[in-house]
């Protein structure tokens, strides 16, 4: 990460990104850009660094921020009509601790509203478009940050996955995207989609990036209790190769002397067998193959994995997640936050004018399913069913683990698909989620790890799962492997 010092200056930096997020206007990829603050905060940064002060970690480096964390730079809008003018009290804990290392938020990006959505086309601000092609889509919900990542506007945005949203808007534009274990970042103050599934990420051009990025937001928050203890940080390199043993080898060390006489432990690859079908582009089905090819070369073994029932993880996240979304969208009345509809004669008219206008048709759509599965005699038949089908998905991935140390999967069935061609079938849409919904519903870390282009040079990208609390691992795999 490029940091300020007294030769580069945080102005410079930040001046350098916010020139390039004008010249890429046309994708659309901010909603705010925070001019004013940012060259603020570089001066400020710029005068410590002269007066000879410590600086933190990410002193003066620019980074884009998801339109759906709270902080009082510019509206938090979750890229809603409901949000508009809602300007924050708060600061979420994420932002807190990237700005105590001094990062400094360019702008906030485009997203699906209130994340619902695979491409950014449930914007109200209208789609972001694809950094390698402009009439495909981002990807989504994040997909603002992603091609703020992948057209090097910042070398770090901030990212929300509640089904997806990270690993596939990072794969439709070939950047690193994670979504950690549950509860591995603090969600406070982030605009909640679904509690039980939302995790705070990142996305990044190098998997040493990510490392540092979530060295410093992972960690129990007493904001937000379902964060877990800092393992993250607990972890040191060596106890994250516990139990691997090191292997020697031939190698004279010419290529690079520190690794002289070592190469790392082989690791077990599981591939999940039931996604190797027609449903999924060759395109991406061959791409794994060549990765497992090459892992193999490396003397990694790879190991078939029959994982039935994440047939259930896609209808399970469709039932659970818009349970989850209706009571967290119920908070939006017209009177707390933001956007108020007019011309209202009586209280419950203006819930109703409110909320009619304010939300887009996706959010609308989620509320119905979500009140409709939790209503009572349904709850039985939809709510509790996926809440069993989740608890097989949980142990399934258990029972992976012990046959494998991490899993290599497609990220979504295609590559980055063109603007319009799923908008008006939510069904369509909703299956680009069915490979990456099942970790977010067992809670398992998931990175994108860019691995190639099609022919016609799109992104693919490939998600390497690991066990929950293994994220440090999965980082360190990846800068191995990627
Ligand atoms: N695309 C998925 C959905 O629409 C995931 C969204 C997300 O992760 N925020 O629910």
């Amino acid at each position: 990460m490029k940091t300020a010092n007294k030769k580069i200056t945080a102005e410079r930096l930040v001046k350098d990104a916010l020139d390039k997020a004008k010249h890429f206007a046309d994708y659309n990829i901010f909603t705010f850009l925070n001019e004013e603050g940012a060259l603020k905060k570089a001066r400020e940064i710029d005068a410590r660094i002269a007066r000879g002060e410590k600086v933190g970690k990410l002193a003066g480096v620019p980074y884009a921020l998801k339109d759906n964390f709270l902080s009082p730079e510019g509206e938090t809008t979750a890229s809603a009509h409901i949000l508009q003018e809602f300007i924050s009290p708060v600061t979420a804990t994420a932002v807190a601790k990237l700005e105590a290392e001094d990062a400094i938020m360019i702008g906030r990006t485009n997203l699906d509203a209130f994340a619902h959505g695979s491409s950014t086309e449930n914007s109200f601000f209208g789609p972001t478009l694809n950094a390698y092609d402009k009439e495909r889509v981002a990807g989504g919900s994040s997909g603002g940050s992603a091609v703020a990542v992948a057209l090097d506007i910042v070398e770090f945005a901030t990212g929300t996955d509640t089904g997806g949203s990270i690993r596939q808007p990072a794969s439709f534009n070939g950047v690193f995207g994670l979504k950690p274990t549950y509860g591995c970042v603090s969600r406070y103050g982030v605009v909640a989609m679904a509690s039980s599934t939302d995790c705070i990420g990142f996305f990044t051009k190098t998997p040493e990036d990510m490392d540092l990025l979530m060295s410093i937001a992972s960690g129990q928050d007493p904001k937000d209790l379902t964060t877990l203890a800092d393992y993250y940080n607990g972890e040191s390199q060596e106890q994250c190769l516990e139990g691997l043993p090191e292997v020697t080898t031939e190698d004279d060390g010419a290529s690079d002397p520190s690794l002289k006489n070592t190469v790392l432990a082989p690791r077990r690859i599981g591939i999940i067998k039931d996604f190797d079908n027609e449903s999924v582009d060759k395109s991406i089905r061959d791409a794994l193959k060549e990765k497992c090819e090459l892992l193999k070369s490396k003397g990694h073994e790879i190991v078939e994995l029959k994982m039935p029932s994440l047939k259930y993880a896609l209808p399970a996240y469709y039932i659970i997640v818009p349970a989850e979304v209706a009571s967290n969208l119920s908070r939006y009345d017209g009177v707390r936050y933001g956007f108020r509809s007019d011309e209202s004669k009586d209280l419950d008219q203006l819930y109703e004018n409110t909320r009619s206008e304010g939300f887009m048709p996706e959010n609308k759509r989620r509320i119905m399913i979500g009140n409709f599965v939790l209503s009572s005699g349904f709850y039985d038949a939809y709510f509790l069913k996926a809440a069993k089908a989740r608890t097989l998905i949980i142990e399934e991935y258990e029972k992976a683990f012990e046959k494998c140390d991490y899993i290599l999967t497609p990220v979504s069935p295609s590559p980055a698909f063109k603007l319009g061609e799923k908008v008006n079938d939510p069904i369509a849409m909703y299956f680009e989620d069915v490979m990456s919904v099942s970790l977010n519903l067992a809670g398992v870390p998931g990175l994108t790890i860019p691995v190639g282009k099609t022919d016609t040079g799109l992104p693919i990208g490939l998600q390497l799962v690991g066990p929950r609390r293994s994220d440090k691992k999965l980082i360190n795999f990846a800068k191995e492997i990627a």
